[in-house]
């Protein structure tokens, strides 16, 4: 048995503009991460999970709950069946604003933007990017997207159609990269479990508190009423740290959640904050050695205790 818990992190299976692979490459990727992770370990709810820690209950050996974070259209035909396969169950967290199609996924928009990019150079905020090859194009959305999450959710959204605007033409008619409402449904039906990711995806310590406490309360009421289920687990948008603070973690509790995850890498024990789970985020093309990695990143301890985690010990 068990106190200690792996909770992993992925955003879409597919390729998109953001998180760009060759056709077909995510989701042989994500098979192979499931068959290790079957192998290895022990996969638990999440929402059990939190349970068993909060109650100081012991986990199953190797304990790893999988995660899903935005609502990547992807999720239903590739993701699901994948881990029904196996019997796996993930928990997904949604976007409310992104399933009523109200709003687009910024990251995304911006990697199309470039990926359609047809200006050799842009003006931004006192500074010249160079767009005149695939390196110096990379280095600008690179350094755009940073500089971005330092803004609040309005500034950002605005400041991406801006960009859009001046180095792509108009983007064109696409299949939806997200689930709407009806998709939703469709994932809720599934039984894995649903948590809130807010109502716009705004990166919440940039934000005042008024606007915390919507974003924190108006997507579990619209998760709740729109699924028909509790919503009770929270992933913070970005979620590492500095992406939410002290105020953010008690306007959670105050709107009803019992945790939440973030992305900064480790392990969860009993020891930690509810509110403040580690997690390590991948994507499929994530090999097990690089997820250490990234666990490792916390520190030689952590790394040893990941392989102890996923390592059967006989
Ligand atoms: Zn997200």
């Amino acid at each position: 048995m068990s106190r200690r818990l792996l909770v992993l992190g992925w955003h879409n299976i597919d390729p998109t503009p953001f998180y760009p692979a060759a056709p077909g490459a995510g989701r042989r990727g994500f098979e192979r991460q499931l068959a290790a992770i079957d192998r290895l370990g022990t996969v638990v709810p999440l929402s059990e999970a939190v349970d068993t820690l909060a109650a100081g209950g012991s986990l199953p050996p190797r304990a790893v709950a999988l995660t899903f974070d935005d609502g990547y259209a992807d999720w239903l035909d590739a993701a699901v069946p994948a881990l029904d396969r196996r019997g796996l169950h993930g928990t997904f967290f949604l976007v409310s604003d992104i399933l009523s199609g109200r709003i687009g996924a910024w990251w995304e928009e911006l990697a199309d933007a470039f990926d359609r990019c047809t200006a050799t150079s842009l003006e931004w905020a006192g500074r010249t990017h160079d767009l005149s090859t695939p390196v110096a194009r990379r280095a600008a959305q690179d350094a755009l997207k940073d500089e971005l999450k330092l803004v609040d959710r309005a500034t950002r959204v605005e400041a991406v159609s801006r960009i859009a605007e001046r180095i792509a033409p108009p983007a064109p008619e696409r299949p939806p990269m997200f689930l709407d409402w009806a998709g939703a449904r469709a994932l809720a039906a599934t039984g894995h479990g649903i948590g809130s990711h807010t109502v716009t995806h705004p990166i919440l310590a940039r934000e005042d508190a008024a606007t915390q406490r919507h974003e924190l309360e108006a997507s579990r009421t619209a998760l709740e009423e729109g699924l028909g289920q509790t919503v009770d687990l929270l992933a913070y948008p970005n979620g590492n740290a500095g992406d939410y603070d002290q105020q953010t973690m008690e306007l959670a509790r105050a709107a009803g959640y019992r945790a939440a995850v973030t992305t900064r890498p480790g392990l969860v024990g009993p020891q930690e904050p509810p509110f403040a789970m580690h997690r390590v985020v991948l994507t499929p093309l994530t090999g097990v050695a690089e997820l250490f990695g990234k666990v490792a990143r916390k520190g030689t301890g952590m790394a040893r205790r990941v392989v102890r985690t996923l390592t059967p010990t006989g």
